[in-house]
């Protein structure tokens, strides 16, 4: 049973490992150098990391998958033989990292021109035998370098499945059918913002409706309005609204929670507020702050 197991997880690992070959001829195609930084194998899954002064983009990153995957489909014969370094070098394999081979080198080539590359690992004997690709991920491990991470049948047919099962439950939480789920959460989203519009509208209207009903507790020659503002309401919203409704009037609102905005046309507030030794923010005609000295003042 063991060795079933081993066998099996050596083929999954083999999967993934040509795979990586294949993937880093088709980056070839797109950068005219690419310099493989790294790659990671294990079983139906790889890591390939290259330098790049950019990231894909994910046109480039379908486009690359679906050579991929044309490559496997094409049942390619992949070999591997040893030879001399400079003799390799001659064939144009890849060397990654150069100053780690002796003079004997093992080359894995796929086809006659698809893939050459200097490899000790194993590999599948035909590219079919992959079965199918797909890229995950697209990440930037470090400055200048990219990162592919990329599953092989079967983890394909998993996270295929997977997905679908997210699609599925979007799908049926929509009372839509799978291509349907694109347009419905646009037009939920839309639906969601004009709720938002409407509901926004008319807290103003509630907010605007109440001030004029709250009691004017003005004491002081210079403001005309002084109003406390009840906890449940917003406190910008009854700001502008405040703003809009007694304009050009200087105000003062406060909140039981010692919030409050004072607005005053001929002088300005900050320098009453700084002489009322209130804590202040913001400059300007109006200014906002949070004291428990304001309900007391004015
Ligand atoms: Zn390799």
């Amino acid at each position: 049973m063991k060795l079933i197991v081993d066998v099996a997880q050596r083929y999954a690992k083999m999967r993934a490992h040509t795979a990586a070959h294949l993937l880093h001829a088709q980056l070839g195609a797109v950068f005219s150098e690419t310099k493989q930084a790294g790659s990671f194998v294990d079983e139906d899954y790889l890591r390939l990391d290259f330098a790049a002064d950019r990231a894909l983009t994910g046109e480039e990153l379908l486009e690359i998958q679906k050579k991929v995957n044309h490559l496997i489909y094409a049942a390619l014969p992949v070999e591997n033989f040893e030879t001399s370094y400079d003799e390799a070098i001659k064939l144009w394999a890849k060397a990654f990292f150069e100053d780690k081979y002796g003079d004997t080198v093992r080359v894995v080539k796929v086809d006659q021109n698809i893939s050459t590359e200097l490899c000790g690992g194993t590999h599948v004997s035909n590219t079919k035998d992959i079965g199918c690709f797909v890229i995950l991920a697209q990440e930037s491990v470090a400055s200048g370098i990219k990162r592919i991470v990329a599953l092989t049948w079967p983890k394909v047919f998993e996270y295929l499945q997977e997905k679908d099962q997210i699609l599925n439950s979007l799908a049926e939480k929509f009372s839509v059918g799978q291509k349907q789920v694109v347009d419905k959460t646009e037009k939920l989203i839309k639906e969601h913002e004009s709720l938002q519009n409407s509901f926004g509208q008319l807290q103003n209207k509630l907010v605007a409706d109440m001030l004029r009903w709250l009691p004017n507790k003005t004491n002081n020659p210079e403001l005309q309005l002084v109003l406390e503002i009840p906890s449940d309401v917003d406190f910008k919203i009854a700001l502008g609204q405040v703003r809009k409704i007694f304009e050009n009037q200087n105000f003062l609102i406060y909140t039981k929670e010692w919030n409050f905005a004072l607005f005053m046309q001929e002088w300005s507030a900050k320098t009453l507020v700084q002489s009322l030794g209130l804590k202040w923010w913001w400059n300007d005609q109006l200014v906002q702050g949070r004291d428990p000295k304001v309900a007391t003042i004015f």
